[in-house]
């Protein structure tokens, strides 16, 4: 990364110190410069207006003394630092404020001509050569029944209106000063906070892209990198997470899978070398077959679950009877039930009751649950299926007063391939997939499913489903309806 941000702020900034100085030092003094001139001459011309009407007049009227002209010219010219003519048109000096005109000697401006300032009402130079230095010059005309009698001019160094505009331009020169140290505080900042948690996240996320996803981002600020960096590192635990999760799923497929294959490979062996006798071979001909079952078991359970997670699966969503699904589902273990001596007891609400959900997959959820159910039971006990309504959810229960599960493990039993060391004596046929898949499956509904339970007294699985509006058209609620199954 050779052009960073970084670098492109900093050139972005010499630039703009830069150009700032030049514009100051060109456009700005320039147009300083002429501001003053502006100003100056404006000012200087109202002076001579006034004086051209005041002072002039009366004296051209031979209302005032020339010697007293002289003498206000000689004040008024010292207070503005400035020479003030006062001339005929012909360009005879009357009164010069500057040197007061010999009565013996008449004094003239050599080629005195008023439109020199013609369009404007002053003019830089040395005024048809009477300084040695520029100047600037304003000329009013004095006027009397409506003829020119003479004019005022008023000269100004420009040397005094340059030191004017130099000072002006000093005050830019240090109002670009005071920008430029300003801007370097801003940039100091914006170095400390933004740009290193800047080059830290840049860091943590190379990090994270060599694969060290336990890498941690020294970022902990309070603001949007902190948020960034949090999110990152979020992410990468999350990564890292699902990794371990990956090898350990990987890690119990392999088991799960291997001891069914050694066990049969074992057996298959023992017929092949004669350890188990052709007599025997129909026994271990039945052990290999409820093996490959297990495996078979083992392979859609994991089928339905990655279906389940990659969202492969649309919910084909019905209005049924949720009652007649759990009577099927009880009917279909009557043959385990018989075996194990255990009652399947039905408390349902209503005759009919109507949900809205996928029937497939709620069938396979009853189905596991019950089968759980079993599997922990004790022989000559009892299974309870209910389900109950409130509002707009429909509750279906199984319980069972068997085993149960250890608190340790509870939160344990969603995870696929977990089985509790509790259950393992009673059921060596289970994979670990059976609530894994109920869970995806309610969850693909939005619905809820929690569970109860107490070690050796048993538990109880309750998932919530959405009534459907069938049930109102039908109105055929009734008492609630208690079977009772063996
Ligand atoms: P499995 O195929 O082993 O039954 P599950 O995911 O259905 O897999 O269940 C995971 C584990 O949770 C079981 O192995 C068992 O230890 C425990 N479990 C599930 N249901 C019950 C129950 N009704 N009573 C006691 N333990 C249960």
């Amino acid at each position: 990364m050779k052009k960073t941000l970084y670098f492109r702020i900093i050139l972005a900034y010499i630039l703009f110190g830069l150009f700032g100085f030049i514009a100051v030092a060109t456009v700005v003094s320039r147009l300083t410069t002429e501001y003053c001139i502006r100003d100056k001459a404006r000012m200087l011309y109202g002076e001579a207006s006034r004086i051209s009407d005041t002072y002039a007049l009366q004296l051209y009227r031979s209302k005032i003394k020339l010697e007293d002209v002289q003498a206000q010219m000689e004040a008024l010219s010292s207070y503005m630092d400035t020479e003030i003519w006062i001339l005929n048109p012909s360009g005879r000096m009357v009164v010069n404020s500057g040197k007061a005109p010999d009565p013996g000697q008449e004094t003239y401006v050599e080629d005195f001509d008023s439109t020199i300032i013609a369009g404007n009402y002053y003019t830089i130079g040395r005024f048809f050569n009477s300084f040695d230095e520029e100047v600037l010059s304003v000329i009013a005309p004095i006027t009397n029944d409506f003829k020119i009698r003479g004019y005022v001019a008023i000269h100004l160094p420009m040397s005094r209106i340059q030191t004017d505009a130099d000072n002006m331009l000093n005050l830019s020169y240090m109002l670009l000063v005071i920008l430029l140290v300003l801007s370097l505080i801003i940039l100091f900042f914006f170095t400390e906070y933004v740009y290193r948690p800047l080059r830290r996240i840049i860091a943590a996320a190379e990090q994270y892209a060599l694969g060290n996803m336990h890498y941690h981002i020294p970022v902990e600020s309070e603001d949007e990198l902190g948020y960034l960096s949090a999110s990152l590192g979020y992410m990468a635990d999350t990564i890292a997470r699902s990794e371990d999760d990956q090898k350990k799923f990987i890690a119990n497929i392999s088991h799960d899978f291997r001891s069914p294959l050694t066990s049969m490979r074992g057996f298959l062996e023992a017929m092949l070398d004669g350890t188990i006798p052709p007599e025997r071979f129909s026994h271990y001909l039945e052990v290999v077959l409820g093996e490959t079952e297990r495996l078979t078991k083992l392979t859609n359970g994991l089928l339905t679950l990655n279906n389940l997670n990659t969202g492969g699966i649309l919910l084909q969503r019905t209005d049924f009877d949720i009652n007649a699904v759990i009577r099927s589902v009880a009917a279909s273990f009557e043959q385990t039930c018989r075996a194990k001596k255990i009652h399947i007891r039905l408390v349902l609400t209503g005759k009919i009751l109507f949900v809205n959900a996928d029937l497939e997959k709620i069938q396979q959820v009853l189905y596991n649950l019950v089968d759980n159910a079993l599997k922990f039971s004790h022989e000559d006990s009892e299974i309870t299926i209910d389900t109950t309504e409130k509002g707009d959810t429909v509750f279906i229960s199984v319980r069972d007063s068997g085993i149960g599960i250890p608190k340790e493990d509870q939160k344990l039993i969603w995870d696929r391939f977990y089985k509790t060391d509790l259950s393992r004596g009673k059921d060596k046929k289970g994979t670990g997939l059976g609530l894994s898949i109920v869970r995806e499956i309610i969850r693909a509904h939005d619905e809820n499913i929690n569970m109860v339970s107490t070690e050796g007294v048993g538990s109880t699985f309750t998932f919530t489903l959405r009534r459907s509006e069938k049930n109102d058209a039908l109105s055929s609620l009734g008492e609630p309806e208690v079977d009772v199954r063996e």
